[in-house]
């Protein structure tokens, strides 16, 4: 009864939730908003459950549903390995020279843009990167770059299937 209870608060306050980030602090509010089916895309929410979640269990989920997605959209089925380098690019996805941040740090208060990513805190990876993560020959990489791509397209997709399913949730509840 007790743990019933609380459910059913914690859904109460996920509804209600009027400032939904998608932040580690959030993911239980999440959680149960998905849970509730108003995600758009399973895949999605368990892209983010696993990025901003952190957690592992979901992994397999998302190359398996990926696995498929890209094969119901290209009528061909692509290699673990490019799913799995498309999958670390989606997850280590920030600048590593300013964390994400888009500004360094000069001096105590005195902040740049950083060069590195041109201010938008993306880590932008290069084609010898993609390849390197996917065991494929930078020499090689032509032939495989459109399937790459296309994984990540499918991955922005879910993402922001998902992402509207909920904050369509989360006017409905308003
Ligand atoms: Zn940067």
């Amino acid at each position: 009864m007790t743990t019933l209870l609380r459910s059913r608060r914690h859904e109460a306050r996920a509804v209600n939730s009027r400032n939904l980030s998608w932040s580690e602090s959030s993911i239980a509010d999440i959680d149960v908003l998905t849970a509730r089916g108003v995600s758009g895309s399973t895949l999605g929410a368990d892209l983010e459950r696993l990025k901003f979640g952190y957690d592992k269990s979901a992994y397999q989920a998302c190359v398996d549903q990926l696995s498929l997605k890209f094969q119901r959209r290209n009528w061909h089925r692509v290699s673990a390995s490019l799913i799995h380098a498309a999958l670390h690019e989606f997850l280590d996805d920030r600048c590593p020279d300013c964390g994400g941040r888009a500004a360094i740090q000069l001096d105590v208060d005195e902040f740049a843009d950083c060069s590195t990513c041109n201010a938008t805190g993306q880590r932008r990876y290069t084609d010898a990167e993609r390849a390197h993560a996917s065991s494929v020959r930078l020499s090689a990489w032509s032939h495989h770059e459109r399937d790459y791509l296309e994984l990540l397209e499918c991955i922005r997709a879910a993402v922001n299937s998902h992402r509207r399913g909920m904050t369509r949730a989360l006017a409905d509840a308003a």
